[in-house]
């Protein structure tokens, strides 16, 4: 008799959930830190001209070579450093991971955090150890470095600045993670261009430290591509394991073409900065709120009623995300994404309504 999904699948990919996202059609979208602004219209045309043009009838360029010199120089990569490219950072977290999936190798990244640290860890058979936070979303350096001498962790993730929580932990704290352990530290900066720190400019210091961005949210959530800066003795191995054409013709294309023009979504992302300070100002007003410090386009908030503020911004026509029951320390936390300024105003008055 044929086996069942039951019988074959994986133990431990059946124990585990899709990753959820919301519809969003019609909202006031406040749920996944994009950028709200789109490109000018001029912009708009050039790049669908453009596009138009791409050969879309031949397979993209394997590695991006073009589009990883324009990031090396774009994004201040060190010289001696290499670039890999992924269809968005959550294909260099898979690529990474499954690179170092040696059995029982343990994955460590702060707890809570993004969720694809724990997630690849499981899909890759390894062991998924994450070290519990300060109630005030800082890290907890001494528990982190105890938890690297007892478990050597064969893989760091740290994200700087941290998601769900937007916490940007002390540079000396991730200074003395990165001596302390033996394996590698990848510090993911996808929200860099809102900490405006970072650790690129000091990837030589360390050799077991790679750094991680995406263009996501930075206003090119839709294209999809990441890059890794790191040593090419690492980045050559993770290169055996990317899908051979990972990011697609368009995505190359149209990255290109906005790179050329950065400026454009680093003004963007300054009027995010100059947003959140009034967001934050806002929601610090209501009463009941919690708000916690921030270096990303978002905040998390701890609200009364998680789940009941969550259903009554939803039907009001906001969508944040939720994180009541997916942690402990998270319960009645709503993530909310800096938006523009008329729809904060939206979210401030839905709010008053939800709490
Ligand atoms: N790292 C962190 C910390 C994130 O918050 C996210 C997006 N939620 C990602 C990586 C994934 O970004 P991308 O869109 O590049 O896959």
């Amino acid at each position: 008799m044929a086996k069942s999904p039951q019988d074959l699948v994986r133990q431990e990919i059946l124990g585990i959930q899709a990753y959820h996202v919301s519809d969003s059609g019609g909202m006031v979208k406040l749920d996944a830190m994009e950028n709200p602004y789109r490109l000018p219209p001029e912009m708009q045309s050039e790049l669908g001209a453009l596009l138009a043009r791409v050969e879309i009838n031949r397979y993209p360029d394997p590695t991006g070579r073009e589009l990883r010199e324009q990031l090396r120089q774009k994004m201040r990569v060190p010289d001696g450093m290499e670039v890999l490219l992924g269809n968005g950072s959550d294909d260099l977290i898979q690529m990474i991971t499954l690179a170092l999936a040696k059995p029982a190798a343990v994955v460590m990244y702060p707890d809570p955090t993004f969720v694809m640290y724990k997630l690849n860890a499981i899909l890759c058979g390894m062991k998924p150890v994450g070290v519990q936070s300060n109630p005030d979303f800082t890290l907890d350096t001494k528990a982190f470095l105890a938890a690297i001498r007892e478990h050597n962790p064969a893989l760091v993730f740290i994200a700087y600045p941290n998601n769900p929580t937007g916490a940007l932990f002390e540079e000396r704290d991730i200074e003395e993670i990165i001596r302390a352990a033996n394996g590698l530290v990848v510090l993911d900066e996808a929200y860099h261009a809102f900490a405006q720190k970072s650790f690129m400019s000091r990837l030589a210091e360390f050799p077991n430290l790679v750094v991680m961005r995406t263009v996501s949210k930075l206003g090119l959530a839709g294209i999809r591509l990441g890059y890794l800066a790191g040593a090419p003795a690492w980045l050559q191995e993770f290169n055996k394991v990317r899908q051979a054409y990972n990011v697609n013709v368009l995505t190359q294309a149209a990255a290109s073409y906005v790179l050329g023009k950065l400026d454009v979504l680093e003004a963007q992302a300054a009027r995010i900065r100059g947003e959140r300070k009034s967001l934050g100002d806002g929601l610090s007003a209501l009463p009941g709120v919690t708000v916690y410090p921030t270096a990303a386009n978002f905040f998390l908030a701890r609200v009364p009623d998680g789940p009941r503020s969550f259903a009554s911004l939803k039907s009001q026509g906001v969508l944040v995300r939720s994180f009541h029951g997916a942690h402990p320390m998270l319960s009645n936390c709503l993530r909310i994404t800096v938006g523009t300024p008329d729809e904060n105003r939206v979210l401030l008055s839905a709010m008053r309504e939800a709490l």
